[in-house]
């Protein structure tokens, strides 16, 4: 697995738009990579089907950092 590059809110769409009224420490879970063509989707979810008994959450927000993965932000 491709490390990625420790993100920060500079690299936010919203920061850097001046979108974002939030003053934290770190990027939080709303983080969307500023790309030139402007803020994009994220993708889809896709179903995957268990056999086993789910024992987890179904779902949970990703990090800021897995944010940038998908988006593919560059190591
Ligand atoms: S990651 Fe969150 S806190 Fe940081 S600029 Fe983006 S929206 Fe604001």
């Amino acid at each position: 697995m491709a490390r990625t590059k420790k993100i920060t809110c500079d690299d936010c769409f919203f920061r850097r738009n001046m979108l974002c009224a939030l003053a934290l420490e770190e990027p939080c879970t709303t983080f969307r990579p500023d790309h030139p063509e402007g803020l994009r989707p994220p993708e889809q979810m896709r179903f995957v089907f268990r056999q086993e008994r789910r024992t987890q959450a179904t779902w949970a927000f990703p990090t800021a950092q897995e944010q940038a993965a998908r988006h593919g932000i560059p190591a």
